[in-house]
């Protein structure tokens, strides 16, 4: 059976990673398991910016994806950026097998808004769905409500769902077929 594997980078919230778990086992179906954490990915940061590069986290996770996963999607509490954009909730190979989502900007606490666990929690459900979608080969849905739908702010990332739209939901059951008749010609 293939597997989603996440992959903490320093401490995670063990809250925060059993609700991401939970729910992405409900959308995409396969087990979910969980990576030894790593240190903090000091070697992607950039002490101008205080952020760390979302590319070079990629590429770690890339180096150690578990023979039996399917996917492999990192966690990390550091603020991740995208040469050229200012900042990223998360970066993934499109049909590639490494995602990352950055748990900084999901914080009320980082707006100096008042603390919200179960908020937070929401979003990070919601980033970690997207970004698994695009590893799926699902790209931005114009839906709203759509996991899938684009988030540049918060808002859009409190407007929508942790979940597919049905249109999206078709796609990944595409995917994910011809994912089985791939692994089953590896053997
Ligand atoms: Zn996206
Ligand atoms: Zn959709």
């Amino acid at each position: 059976m293939k597997t989603i594997y996440v992959s903490p980078f320093g401490t995670i919230d063990e809250l925060v990673l059993t609700a991401l778990e939970e729910s992405c086992w409900k959308v995409f179906g396969y087990d979910m398991k969980r990576l030894e954490h790593v240190p903090e990915p000091m070697f992607a940061l950039n002490t101008t910016l205080n952020q760390c590069n979302s590319a070079l986290l990629l590429k770690d996770i890339l180096g150690r994806v578990p023979k039996d996963a399917v996917r492999v999607l990192g966690v990390t509490n550091q603020d991740l950026y995208i040469p050229m954009l200012s900042f990223v909730f998360g970066h993934a190979q499109l049909n590639g097998p490494a995602a990352v989502i950055s748990l900084a900007r999901l914080h009320p606490l980082f707006y100096r808004l008042p603390n919200n666990n179960e908020l937070f929690i929401r979003r990070v459900v919601k980033e970690a769905v997207h970004e698994l979608g695009h590893t799926f080969g699902l790209i931005h849905c114009q839906d709203p409500l759509c996991a899938m739908s684009l988030s540049n702010a918060l808002q859009q990332v409190d407007m929508k769902k942790g979940e597919l739209c049905d249109n999206c939901s078709i796609l990944f059951n595409e995917t994910t077929k011809q994912l089985s008749r791939t692994s089953g010609r590896e053997k």
